[in-house]
């Protein structure tokens, strides 16, 4: 079992509660305008990862970790590989489960029964397509249209006691990566690029988008 893989990241903390892994997938057919990750769209052969091969990853970066962040790209077009990762996940590990989908939660459950079982290891999800016209303040989720929900006991009672939102965490996370690119990991709020390719251009640096 196979899936298509953008990215893993240990130590990320602007998507969702705590300190977090988060993992990118690739492929989208949904073109929100204005999404953030264009450069994830498509999938790519040199990026398709053995399920077993992206658990060991995650396993050797978990202890100190919350929890498993999956973006994208979107999660869902990649469900029958995401189900089992996820269920290899629930066996070796107790990192919680946040997902961002750009479906809604109910053309999810309309989905056939792989995007089912995912929602079923799923402990947060938030929902919802990326709209550039509805800017919001709300922790982790990128337009005020998106839900945040709490799928399982352990998320429900998370939410009862404030930890699902947490400490207010940073919206965005600059990182150089090995091979000298900049990897920018988080939600902008309104103003958050403008003013991040400006401290760059201080520092004689340009973002091209
Ligand atoms: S669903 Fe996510 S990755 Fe796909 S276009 Fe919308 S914001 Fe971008």
């Amino acid at each position: 079992m196979t899936l298509y893989v953008g990215d893993i990241s240990p130590n990320v903390t602007s998507l969702g509660p705590g300190n977090r892994i988060a993992l990118w997938l690739q492929g989208c057919t949904l073109n929100c305008p204005g999404c953030m990750s264009p450069e994830l769209f498509t999938r790519r052969e040199s990026c398709l990862r053995k399920v077993e091969e992206i658990l060991r990853q995650i396993l050797a970066f978990a202890p100190g970790h919350r929890g498993l962040t999956i973006s994208g790209g979107e999660p869902f077009q990649q469900a029958v590989g995401l189900r089992n990762l996820l269920l290899l996940l629930r066996r070796y590990t107790t990192l919680d489960v946040l997902l961002y989908s750009g479906y809604t939660l109910a053309e999810l459950r309309k989905g056939p029964p792989e995007m089912a079982a995912v929602l079923s290891l799923t402990d947060f999800l938030i929902s919802g397509p990326y709209r550039r016209d509805l800017p919001t303040t709300k922790p982790y989720r990128g337009s005020d249209n998106q839900v945040l929900h709490f799928l399982s006991p352990r998320a429900q009672l998370d939410g009862l006691t404030g930890n699902a939102i947490g400490e207010p965490a940073p919206s965005l996370e600059v990182r150089i990566k090995e091979d000298g690119s900049l990897h920018i990991i988080g939600i902008p709020r309104p103003g958050d690029r403008a003013k991040l390719r400006n401290l760059l251009l201080q520092r004689g640096i340009e973002l091209k988008k």
